[in-house]
């Protein structure tokens, strides 16, 4: 098997890889195709935080670049970026202060995946799935193994903890047990010398970034990448590296990832199972709102669930289809919104809601 070289591909090869005839033969006829934003690609999704990745890898759509490539390339403007603590530099750290990072990609002509979990010091996560998958044979590397691949394809190595993100741990971890010998904000002895670092960020405890695009060929590629749960224990893998989970491509069909509670997602192989009802001919969102619906029936623990019986966490599915029709739908909240770059530019649009 032959996976693309990073960034650019040979168009003849990518063609050949993909098979393109047969895939259009056996391309599902769906439902709802007269609905308006069925145009075939072109087209980039993303959570609500990557509308300068689905830009970026539109762009690159339109160098020629394949998908996964492309996806890759959209995120790292995620991952280098301070601000977002979701996500590479910047991210939230574990329980210990210490960021590990997850992320996967999927090549939908050869079916073929990388990812990485429990990553520390190198920024660009997706970069190094994509890196698993085009040199190796193997799909996930974790931790020091992790760590070890990514010097032996240079990348750099740095500390990923900003200054803000440690403040935002310092804060959680002072104010975890008023019984241990930290003490809480409200009996520190003396103020901060600087109040706005005392203040530090509101801590969040989710985020991630998830990108998919289908060119004009009818491929597909998809990427999640992510810090993972804030003040996880160390060690904890959530769904973004798990294929079939937090990402999934089936070039015949379609992609799908997720973010939001992890341990939900893999419960209920997410992604996977958005292709799948895809691939029986439902629209993306219609899909992604069954597999929060099935999330929701199989939440248990009361702790999870709200007065309601309904799942109190946040969940966001993404999907795009061969066909190019695309959607997204989240768990409940307002104003949810993700990310799309076509012919018609990079905008926002809404998510549609399970429980609104
Ligand atoms: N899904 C990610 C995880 O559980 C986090 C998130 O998307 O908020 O690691």
């Amino acid at each position: 098997m032959t996976v693309p070289p990073s960034p650019r591909v040979d168009r003849r090869h990518f063609i050949a890889a993909s098979g393109a005839a047969a895939l259009t033969a056996a391309l599902p006829r769906p439902a709802d195709a007269a609905r308006p934003q069925v145009r075939g690609g072109p087209v980039v999704i993303s959570s609500g935080n990557g509308l300068v990745a689905v830009a970026r890898a539109l762009a690159q759509l339109n160098d020629g670049v394949d998908p996964a490539a492309a996806v890759v390339h959209g995120v790292a403007a995620v991952e280098d970026d301070p601000r977002d603590m979701s996500v590479g530099l910047g991210g939230l750290p574990n329980e210990q202060g210490v960021v590990q990072l997850d992320a996967s990609v999927m090549h939908g002509p050869t079916h073929k995946a990388g990812a990485v979990a429990g990553l520390e010091n190198v920024r660009n996560a997706a970069a190094v799935a994509l890196e698993v998958l085009r040199r190796t044979d193997h799909v996930l590397l974790v931790g020091a193994g992790a760590l070890a691949f990514a010097r032996a394809c240079g990348f750099e190595e740095e500390n990923l903890l900003t200054e803000r993100a440690r403040q935002a741990w310092l804060k959680w971890k002072g104010n975890l047990n008023p019984d241990d010998d930290w003490l809480d904000d409200d009996q520190l002895v003396t103020p901060a010398p600087d109040s706005r670092a005392h203040a530090g960020p509101t801590p969040h405890t989710h985020g991630t970034i998830h990108c998919a695009a289908l060119n004009d060929q009818g491929d597909l590629g998809a990427c999640t990448t992510t810090s993972g749960l804030s003040y996880k224990i160390p060690g904890r893998v959530g769904d973004s590296p798990i294929i079939g989970a937090g990402m999934y491509v089936e070039n015949d069909i379609g992609a799908a990832g997720a973010t939001g509670r992890g341990e939900s997602v893999i419960q209920s192989c997410g992604a996977f199972q958005i292709v799948q009802h895809m691939g029986r001919g439902d629209h993306p969102t219609a899909a992604c709102l069954k597999v929060l619906e099935w999330i929701a029936r199989h939440t248990r623990r009361p702790a999870l669930l709200n007065d309601r019986g309904q799942p109190n966490f946040g969940c966001t599915m993404y999907a795009v289809r061969k066909d190019g029709a695309y959607g997204s739908a989240t768990m409940r909240g307002r104003n949810v919104q993700f990310a799309v770059a076509d012919a018609a530019g990079a905008r926002k649009e809404e998510c549609a809601v399970l429980y609104g």
